[in-house]
């Protein structure tokens, strides 16, 4: 018996196939040695969904039919090496991230349907960035649990391990926060929305919810089982409407907020001459720290006009108290009081590139979206940075030429061949690359209704960011990525995605 080398995405470093293959059957167990059995369990819920085995999870290293799983203190943070004989499979790896990518991989080997079997072989795995995320926003429109879980799923199939939750909007406050409860009382909801295929006119349908702190912790527990940090963004001082329509003391006006409901810049930001914005904020984040224990909180620190501010006695105040030259470095000195923070309760701030204008935070890691050149910028003073410029990683733009056959976008146009083409070190000096800390595909909502039209504009252009970010530079092949591709469609198929199909003509 043999079988095709199966279609693997993202792409190992090395891979020697061999002769054979181990077959799986209702006698294979799993041992875990070097840890605790419970590091491999993750791995044993992940073959045991896709095969429909037993496969009991032993402590006695029993000799034939057994997948062995190792820990190897001495091996990088989820690399893997994976050895696939007739007798045996070995799995060893440095932590238990390790043990769940090179599980992963052994899923990619399973055929969809018949015997459950594994080619022989063996590869040397590990990713070359991180950070390797993907963004949702549900601020402009949400989407059930279920998604999200479902989405989380699919980047541990791929090995994405960040997921970036968009969380709050001008267009909608989507985190329950008790010690706010007008956020999700009034911000989570607006009036109309504007109509997908004419952005002017607005539907006059109410729309909205939120996302209880239960909700939000059970996915982060879903999403640590799967290796996957959730970094939660909370938007300041712009994209803030909904929180102003809740509480508008903390906006400059004071009065006459209504959650957004057309798409783009509002003029209504958090006023920075007023001490109770930060009383908020800091009780805001305590919360979110609470349910998110990852290292980094988002902060947003785009799309801020400075319109409010110049004509706000408090905020003018600020500036000269504080010695600012402009509104500019009123948004610097906004983010640094912020990162004081947070950096406070050990953490670390993340925000777009727009956190550069006016001074950047002293720790501050930039996410570039407007481009590299953020990024780029920010690497080279030594700050950390994510790269995830919409030249490249905007999955809300087109992905097809012939937009009258697509449904509605905001625009732009990045095929999968521009995903794939993505470098997150591009333009960076080799000395300061290690700064890089990885890349992210971004998924902005204004016309994606429904969880079926996030995928479609998901898939597979998160499969390409996701190669990327694993698979060594000199690897990449788009044609070889394209063939695989082929082989990795059912696999999305299996997992009821709603892709955008490549090979369509
Ligand atoms: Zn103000």
């Amino acid at each position: 018996m043999s079988v095709e080398t199966p279609a693997l995405v993202p792409q190992p470093q090395l891979l020697r196939r061999e002769a054979g293959v181990f077959v799986l059957d209702s006698g294979t167990r799993i041992n875990m040695s070097g840890g605790s059995p419970a590091a491999a369990a993750p791995c044993a819920d992940v073959l045991r969904a896709a095969t429909g085995l037993p496969l009991p999870l032993v402590q006695d290293e029993l000799p034939g039919n057994c997948l062995h799983m190792k820990l190897a203190p001495d091996m990088d943070s989820e690399g893997y090496q994976l050895r696939v004989t007739p007798e045996m499979v070995q799995l060893l790896a440095g932590d238990e991230a390790g043990l769940f990518c090179g599980t992963q991989t052994l899923r990619q080997f399973l055929p969809a349907e018949g015997m459950p079997a594994f080619p022989c072989l063996s590869i040397e795995d590990g990713p070359r960035f991180r950070w390797r995320g993907l963004h949702l926003d549900v601020g402009r429109h949400l989407y059930p649990p279920d998604f999200l879980r479902k989405t989380l799923d699919l980047m541990a199939l791929h090995k994405l391990n960040r997921f970036h939750w968009h969380l709050t909007e001008d267009q909608g406050w989507r985190l329950e926060i008790k010690g706010w409860p007008q956020l999700t009382e009034v911000g989570a909801w607006r009036a109309a929305s504007p109509l997908p295929a004419d952005r002017h006119t607005l539907d006059g349908r109410r729309y909205g919810s939120f996302y209880s702190q239960a909700e939000a912790r059970a996915l982060v527990n879903y999403a640590l089982e799967r290796h996957i940090t959730i970094v939660p963004e909370i938007e300041m001082p712009g994209h803030a409407q909904a929180a102003l329509a809740s509480y508008p003391h903390l906006g400059c006006l004071g009065e006459g907020y209504d959650a957004r409901c057309h798409w783009g810049i509002s003029d209504e930001v958090f006023c920075a001459g007023n001490d109770a914005v930060f009383d908020f904020l800091e009780s805001v984040l305590l919360e979110v720290m609470a349910i998110f224990p990852g290292e980094f909180i988002h902060i947003g620190g785009d799309e801020c006009p400075k319109t409010r501010w110049q004509a706000c006695p408090k905020c003018q105040v600020r500036i000269q108290r504080e010695g600012l030259r402009d509104e500019h470095e009123l948004q610097s000195w906004f983010i640094r009081r912020v990162e004081r923070f947070l950096n406070g309760h050990g953490r670390r701030l993340i925000g777009w590139d727009e956190i550069l204008e006016g001074g950047l935070a002293p720790g501050a890691t930039v996410m570039s979206w407007r481009g590299s050149a953020g990024g780029i910028a920010a690497a080279s003073a030594g700050h950390d940075v994510v790269m995830s410029p919409n030249t490249h990683c905007y999955f809300d733009y087109y992905q097809r030429e012939d937009r009258e056959s697509e449904p509605p976008a905001i625009g732009g146009y990045v095929p999968l061949e521009r995903v794939y083409d993505f470098d997150p070190v591009a333009g960076i000096d080799p000395a300061r690359q290690s700064h890089v800390l990885g890349g992210q595909g971004n998924v902005w909502t204004e016309y994606m209704p429904t969880s079926d039209q996030v995928e479609y504009m998901t898939w597979p252009r998160a499969a390409a960011l996701a190669e990327t970010l694993w698979t060594a530079a000199p690897m990449l092949d788009y044609g070889d990525f394209r063939l695989r591709l082929r082989g990795h469609l059912p696999r999305l198929a299996g997992q009821g995605v709603n892709y955008c199909d490549p090979f369509r003509c």
